[in-house]
């Protein structure tokens, strides 16, 4: 429809994942509303969906501030935080450079069918691991996951 709704996570090549929440909207339907991530959730008839409010606004606000404190000099959790006036300092920094979008391991597993990545621990002990057999045989010659990476410098548009 060309409404711009903001996404972390999202890939054309993707299966939707509905990792990152900053596409939430309100879906309103049979008299009640909902806040649902975006990229998850079917369009359907008689359904109403608002992509901007100030609830939405707000919920964006506390997610990207969240993910700031991992990567507080990514270009685009800046320039998100500029749109929906995100406080950057608002949580204490640990610098992990990663926002578990899942962009790296979905691609490599989806798309170049490598698993050379992988989540381990769960919760706030989450993080990414290459798995090394295969990451040292096939990443120097790939490297299409790096420029995926919302933290990185060197993002591509993911559309
Ligand atoms: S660089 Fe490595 S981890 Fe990234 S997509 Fe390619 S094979 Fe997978």
């Amino acid at each position: 429809m060309g409404i711009a709704i903001p996404t972390l996570c999202h890939h054309h090549k993707l299966e939707p994942y509905g990792g990152c929440r900053v596409c939430s909207v309100e879906v309103e339907a049979n008299g009640r509303t909902m806040v649902v991530a975006a990229c998850t959730y079917p369009a359907e008839k008689n359904v109403v969906v608002r992509t901007r409010s100030e609830k939405l606004s707000r919920i964006r606000q506390a997610l990207v501030e969240m993910m700031l404190a991992h990567a507080p000099d990514s270009e685009t959790l800046v320039a998100l935080a500029e749109e929906y006036c995100a406080d950057r300092e608002r949580f204490k920094r640990n610098q992990s450079f990663c926002i578990h979008c899942g962009l790296c391991v979905r691609y490599c597993t989806e798309v170049k069918k490598k698993n050379a990545l992988g989540f381990i621990d769960r919760g706030a002990k989450k993080r990414i691991c290459f798995i090394p057999k295969i990451a040292a045989t096939e990443c120097w010659k790939c490297r299409e996951c790096f420029p995926l990476c919302p933290t990185s410098r060197y993002r591509l548009p993911l559309f």
